[in-house]
């Protein structure tokens, strides 16, 4: 690749995202060139910043909070991932094309499974959230057909809309999944015991604040996983552990795996992320 690349994440807020970090020490791997921006953009503003992105040579852009949605109307073709998650993470141009991806189901995938050595097969699993994340980590996790999955929100008619959305895209018969959704209540969480309880609410983007989550909840879990990363444990992470949770863990590595996939897409080249788990970017 002689030519420099030209990619950008977008989004708001917008100052504290690594990709440009990550995705520069993806390309030093190949000696590739990249110029990657890091550009504030609100619904309001994205169709303008993707023309002009687009016309000025872009190849491709991580899209985050509060795009996700926003950016699908603006791509010529959308992947079934991104479908299925009403959702994208990434828009490149292939072809004289825009496609939009979503790349958040893959990432977790790949740090549950193959980082963290977690299987999903035949075990419940707990989602806390159902809001952008949420859509793009389910189908990813139906895929690997869990006993149980069940997604618990705040706004209870969230959830349920998020449950109804999905049976109406993924096929469901031959797969012997109990699929439930309900409020952020005891009743409703305590009715189970969870192999896996992931924490996709945004939450931990609030230092200090807590779910209040019932104690008995991480009794025999395996795993507590918090979507968000931060140098320190997030009070998620800290809570669980206190109340039983085996190991925790946040979603740095979900966020170097998604990149890795997003990367993939723009250059055909598949990065080797065990450098960036292993060192955290400050
Ligand atoms: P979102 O669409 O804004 O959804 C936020 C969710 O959090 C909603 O379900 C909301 O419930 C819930 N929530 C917010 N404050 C709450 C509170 N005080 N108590 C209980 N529930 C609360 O956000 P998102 O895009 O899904 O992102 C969620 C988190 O995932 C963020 O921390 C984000 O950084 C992280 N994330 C990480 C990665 C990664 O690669 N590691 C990728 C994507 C997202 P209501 O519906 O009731 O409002």
């Amino acid at each position: 690749m002689d030519k420099k690349l030209k990619l950008a994440v977008i989004g708001k807020p917008i100052g504290h995202s690594k990709s440009p970090e990550i995705h520069q020490d993806f390309a030093n791997q190949f000696d590739a060139k990249i110029e990657f921006r890091k550009d504030k953009v609100t619904p309001d503003t994205l169709e303008t910043w993707l023309d002009e992105f687009f016309k000025d040579g872009g190849k491709g852009v991580s899209i985050t909070l509060p795009l996700k949605e926003a950016a699908l109307n603006h791509a010529d073709e959308i992947s079934d991932r991104a479908r299925l998650a009403s959702a994208c993470n990434v828009i490149y141009l292939k072809d004289e094309k825009l496609f939009a991806d979503c790349t958040d189901g893959f990432g977790l995938i790949k740090d549950l499974e193959e980082n963290l050595k977690v299987s999903l097969k035949d075990k419940k699993i707990l989602i806390l959230g159902a809001g952008g994340a949420a859509r793009g980590i389910i189908p990813s996790i139906i895929e690997k057909n869990p006993e149980k999955l069940k997604i618990a929100n705040r706004t209870e008619s969230k959830a349920l809309l998020l449950k109804e959305d999905l049976e109406g895209k993924i096929d469901l018969k031959g797969k012997s999944l109990t699929f439930q959704a309900g409020g952020l209540t005891d009743d409703f969480l305590l009715t189970d015991s969870y192999d896996l309880v992931i924490n996709s609410t945004s939450i931990s983007t609030q230092a200090g604040e807590s779910l209040g989550l019932p104690k008995a909840l991480f009794k025999g879990a395996k795993l507590a996983y918090d979507l968000f990363y931060a140098a320190e444990k997030t009070v998620f992470m800290q809570e669980s552990l206190a109340d039983g949770a085996e190991k925790v863990s946040d979603g740095w590595g979900m966020l170097v795996e998604q990149g890795a996939e997003s990367f993939r897409l723009w250059t055909n080249l598949i990065p080797d992320t065990s450098r960036l788990l292993e060192k955290p970017i400050d």
